[in-house]
């Protein structure tokens, strides 16, 4: 009897282990930079925690997807089909609600799925994921789509492309859902027996069908951005906005929608020109009603996961070995409203070379420097009516109490030029 790996798993072989070492180091780098904390929860949860996380509509949940086993105990268990149920889980169990807002956690690791292996897609396969809670500006949409596109560009990549959509706020889905339910209804026998199944559970699932038939019908149809409400239209505009900004490309893609019943508002997916038919390296969307879903205090949520074998296969493609470092430097204060995207920005500019985060609102700047200091940050950098004047920010010392002015221009040349002379007193 000769024995293998089920089908649709593999082994990591040794040859192979710098290569998946290398992703996973540039997303705890990439992320790390950015104040996002590294939370591992168990593999296999209660099966009640992904059934109620996924929605009773799911492919997880409809196809039979998950992995779940009767333990000795009798107890209903899964192995994780996904991370975020279980991160959520942890969330709440640990309390972490109660900790400043955002809430920025990552994880890596396998993920099991029972469906058909082919090119890409594995029973057992690895996720590095990202969940950022508590807040629900579009600032905060808008980093934690960078994030993900960062992390990949640190992992080699160059052949990227973000694709941008909203599904709007549940009283827009419901009302596209239901404009497609009287749209597909009609022709319903036209559709494959899937996105049959699919119309009848979550209609707005029909537009991920790749069936040729199907995606004939789904070109005539109207799109979910026509049918978002004021607010979520400004908000889906302000993260455009941001990105553009800060020089993320992306294209608004307004067939974007995302396969569990959770999301709202922002959706997004990384592409890579190079793989074929599942060009999807990774994708997210904000699920702000979850949390609440799940038994805990109302919560704004947003967050995103990528498949490590689909980014080593386009890395294999154009990739590109970078190297890692750096620890937290600077963290940057906004004393006013103006403040807050300008900090931001300046943050998005630096974390190119250093460790930097920074406040998402206003402060004074006694609050201001206490949250620089709890940051770990070796430097604050104020930034108010007064910096916004003269282009500059007022930079603290934190280790000396020691204060100056620095140009915006200047801030990298003045952070390389100090992480320079630590190395030169370090080597003495
Ligand atoms: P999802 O949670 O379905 O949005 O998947 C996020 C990412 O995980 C996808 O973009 C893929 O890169 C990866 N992924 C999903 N399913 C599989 C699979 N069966 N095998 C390998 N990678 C997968």
């Amino acid at each position: 009897m000769k024995f293998q790996a089920v089908k649709g798993t593999y082994d990591i072989l040794p040859t192979d282990q710098p290569r998946w070492t290398h992703v996973f180091e540039a997303a705890a780098r990439v992320l790390g930079r950015a104040g996002v904390q590294e939370i591992t929860p168990p593999i296999f949860e209660h099966s009640e925690v992904f059934v109620k996380a996924a929605g009773e509509s799911s492919d997880l949940v409809v196809q039979k997807e998950m992995y779940t086993f009767t333990d000795a105990g009798g107890r209903t268990l899964t192995l994780r089909p996904e991370f975020t149920p279980g991160v959520l889980r942890a969330y709440l169990e640990h309390g972490m609600y109660t900790r400043p807002a955002p809430v920025k956690l990552w994880s890596r690791g396998p993920i099991f799925r029972a469906e058909k292996p082919q090119r890409g897609r594995f029973r057992q396969f690895q996720q590095v994921n990202c969940e950022v809670l508590g807040l629900e500006t579009p600032l905060i949409d808008a980093e934690t789509v960078t994030l993900l596109y960062r992390t990949l560009q640190a992992c080699g990549l160059k052949n990227l492309s973000v694709k941008l959509g909203s599904v709007g706020d549940p009283e827009d889905r419901a009302a596209y859902n239901r404009y497609l339910r009287e749209e597909l209804g009609q022709r319903a026998e036209e559709l494959s027996k899937t996105s049959r199944e699919r119309l009848r559970l979550n209609p707005m699932r029909v537009l991920d069908s790749k069936d040729a038939g199907d995606q004939e019908i789904v070109a005539t149809l109207k799109r979910p951005l026509e049918f978002l409400n004021a607010d979520a239209r400004a908000h889906f505009d302000a993260v455009q906005d941001y990105l553009t900004d800060w020089g993320v490309p992306f294209a608004v893609d307004s067939s974007i929608v995302r396969g569990l019943d959770y999301y709202r508002r922002t959706a997004f997916e990384v592409h890579h020109a190079g793989i074929g038919a599942q060009s999807a390296l990774g994708g997210g969307g904000r699920y702000d009603g979850l949390v609440e879903h799940l038994g805990g205090p109302a919560t704004p949520g947003i967050g995103w996961a990528f498949g490590v074998e689909r980014v080593l296969d386009a890395v294999a493609q154009d990739g590109v070995m970078q190297e890692a470092e750096a620890k937290p430097l600077l963290f940057l204060v906004p004393m006013d409203e103006t403040a807050v995207a300008e900090v931001a920005r300046t943050a998005f500019g630096l974390r190119n070379f250093f460790a930097v985060q920074h406040g998402y609102k206003e402060r004074n700047p006694g609050k201001g420097l206490r949250d620089a200091e709890r940051s770990g940050a070796r430097f604050a950098g104020l930034r108010g009516d007064r910096e916004r004047e003269r282009g500059v920010y007022t930079l603290k010392n934190l280790e000396t109490g020691e204060q100056l002015e620095v140009a915006e221009t200047d801030l990298e040349s003045f952070l390389a030029a100090r992480l320079e002379a630590d190395v030169q007193v370090g080597s003495l």
